[in-house]
């Protein structure tokens, strides 16, 4: 998936939309369009700037919604003020470390350990297509001071 274009990851995910009923508009468009671009996730109001005065912000919120509800995206964070969404993938994730002060969301630099026990969930449950979404509480070094 790494070296997959934008584009395919676009269509990918519209396709996802499809199959969910999604109806197809141009503010989804535009959104998934951003978050398949950005560098790490965004926050409502980061997307929002990112895609000006096209969508307004009652319907890029409803939006948001919806993609969570179909796994099409990921929301992070604890709290509505600083929740960050970004896409989802099904073959790739990333876990992350988020701060209970500022809500700052950043992905783990690390190896996932959990891809082992994972492997070895699997094999003992006969579960297939086994994901885990790892979301890490603390205080950001900022906010410590
Ligand atoms: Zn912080
Ligand atoms: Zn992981």
């Amino acid at each position: 998936m790494e070296n997959a274009s934008a584009d395919s990851l676009l269509q990918d995910s519209l396709d996802r939309c499809r199959n969910a009923g999604l109806r197809r508009t141009k503010a989804l468009e535009e959104i998934l369009r951003v978050l398949i671009q950005a560098p790490g996730p965004m926050t409502l109001t980061s997307l929002g700037a990112a895609l000006g005065s096209q969508c307004d912000k009652a319907t890029v919120y409803r939006l948001l919604i919806r993609l969570e509800e179909h796994a099409v995206i990921r929301r992070l964070g604890f709290h509505d003020r600083s929740a960050h969404y970004t896409m989802r993938y099904a073959d790739r994730h990333d876990d992350y470390l988020i701060c209970t002060g500022c809500g700052s969301v950043e992905s783990l630099d690390i190896h996932c350990p959990v891809e082992v026990l994972e492997r070895e969930i699997s094999s003992n449950s006969g579960y297939t297509k086994l994901y885990h979404e790892l979301q890490f509480y603390g205080v950001c070094p900022e906010c410590a001071r």
